[in-house]
């Protein structure tokens, strides 16, 4: 290990610099904005950057959901739609590249992630069941508490620690896996729900030992294990990186072997898949199957289709075989890296080691003078955005909303302020200004004073809430 940068590397050691291995076809404008513009527009978003017009915003870092650039395959694939309400071909193309890459034999489109969690969740949690997981996710864990479940975090200390260099904190920890099992006895749990990487985390990756002994913990106890695959191409890049045994792997045999261990698996093609609309849910039971059939008619569209246009299932099924390919995680995940670099070196507070889809600004840390009730990761967002008009997003007790039964807040340990990378959108010039910006901001640090909540939506509340800034 060096504490070289990977900018610096390259000219000591005589290197070459990784580029992206695309080149750019078209083009679309940026709309600069003046402080004065943006004062007014954070004012009427309600210090809320979900309510933001994209319009005001200069670089855009508020999800890598839907967010991707596709390819020109992919473009060319909208134009091979074929939109017949049942048994389009590009239902076909799309179930074969999902079996063939992620290999369950059962595939129903849905219209985006939350679609397919919502039909699991249904389909395989009986009310009052639990479904432990490493660590929630916004949406998977509302629609298993929805369905009557209730999630049980059980995902290794480390990832709780942003601080923590720990190479694998998606991890789930097998003792506490094991506690939550034996508490209430294997009946009465639906599913283990393990995702990969560990969004909430930091874009964290679960290694391939981790996810073999899971499987054969939930085998033991005749517990399902079901794998949220958004980033699972990520993930397995970290693998084939970071794992001894699979430096020699390609990702697509990485990918295959860990979706084997899970008896199925739901996505948010939004994101790995580098479609801006789309998802499925496989899996490889029949009866559970016929199950999801019956309900994917009623809240999605036919089995064939899933809420999608033909066309949007021809670019999903394009945009998953080049998820797969090496080049192009090494430069999606070069950049995110590059990004983390460049705040380390100024020393801002980061989570660590940089994640797959995104960086990480630990507010807690940023703005030690705010207690977590003053939303210190919501604070920094809109101070980043009235910086430079970067957009982010945040990711702390605003994300964790309230606990069903005392309505008090979640407090999560975590309290993160997310800089998200579309795949394929921004240069590293863009990251350069994202860096600096940020940098301007913490050297303001100690004139932030926080926000209060004045508009609390009942569900998924960070998306919609209003916010005031709160004065001395
Ligand atoms: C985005 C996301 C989802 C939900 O998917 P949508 O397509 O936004 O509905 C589920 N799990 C993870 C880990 C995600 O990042």
């Amino acid at each position: 290990m060096t504490t070289d940068t990977p900018r610096t590397m390259g000219q000591q050691f005589g290197r070459r610099s990784w580029a992206e291995p695309w080149k750019i076809k078209m083009v679309e404008p940026l709309n600069m904005t003046t402080r004065d513009q943006r004062v007014r527009a954070m004012a009427e978003a309600g210090y809320n950057t979900f309510l933001l017009r994209s319009e005001d915003v200069y670089i855009d870092l508020l999800t890598d959901s839907g967010t991707s650039a596709m390819s020109d395959r992919q473009w060319a694939g909208l134009l091979l739609g074929d939109e017949a309400y049942a048994g389009s071909r590009n239902f076909y193309h799309l179930e074969e590249v999902v079996r063939r890459i992620y290999g369950y034999r059962h595939v129903l489109p849905t219209h985006q992630g939350r679609g397919a969690e919502h039909l699991i969740s249904r389909a395989a949690i009986q009310p009052g069941q639990r479904v432990p997981g490493n660590m929630y996710f916004t949406t998977t864990r509302l629609h298993q508490e929805l369905a009557g479940g209730h999630f049980v975090d059980v995902i290794i200390d480390e990832a709780h620690d942003p601080a923590s260099q720990h190479l694998f904190k998606g991890n789930i920890d097998l003792g506490k896996l094991e506690q939550a099992i034996q508490a209430v006895g294997p009946a009465q749990v639906a599913y283990v729900s393990l995702a990969a990487t560990v969004n909430m985390a930091g874009g964290q990756p679960v290694s391939m030992a981790n996810a073999r002994e899971v499987r054969a913990l939930c085998h033991r106890h005749g517990v399902r294990l079901f794998l949220d695959a958004t980033r699972l191409m990520e993930n397995a890049f970290f693998i084939q990186e970071r794992e001894p045994g699979y430096e020699g792997r390609s990702i697509a045999e990485i990918a295959a072997e860990f979706c084997g261990y899970a008896d199925g698996a739901w996505m948010s093609a939004k994101k790995d898949s580098l479609v801006n609309i789309g998802g499925w849910l496989a899996v490889n039971d029949d009866e559970l199957y016929q199950e999801l059939c019956n309900l994917v008619v009623v809240y999605e569209g036919l089995h064939t289709y899933g809420g999608m246009a033909g066309r949007d299932m021809e670019a999903m099924a394009i945009g998953i075989e080049e998820s797969a390919r090496e080049d192009h995680l090494r430069s999606r995940i070069g950049q995110v890296r590059y990004l983390g670099e460049l705040l380390l070196d100024w020393g801002v507070p980061i989570v660590q080691p940089v994640g797959g889809h995104a960086i990480f600004l630990d507010a807690r840390r940023f703005y030690p003078q705010l207690p977590q009730d003053a939303f210190p990761a919501q604070t920094l967002a809109a101070e980043l955005y009235l910086d430079s008009g970067v957009r982010s997003m945040e990711r702390g007790i605003a994300s964790a909303g309230r606990d069903p039964k005392t309505g008090d807040h979640h407090r999560p340990a975590l309290e993160l302020t997310r800089l998200t990378i579309p795949r394929r959108v921004y240069t590293q010039a863009h990251m350069d200004v994202v860096a600096e910006s940020v940098k301007a901001v913490y050297d303001r640090r100690e004139e932030a004073r926080g926000l209060r909540m004045v508009f609390e939506p009942k569900y998924l509340r960070f998306f919609q809430a209003r916010f005031e800034p709160l004065c001395d």
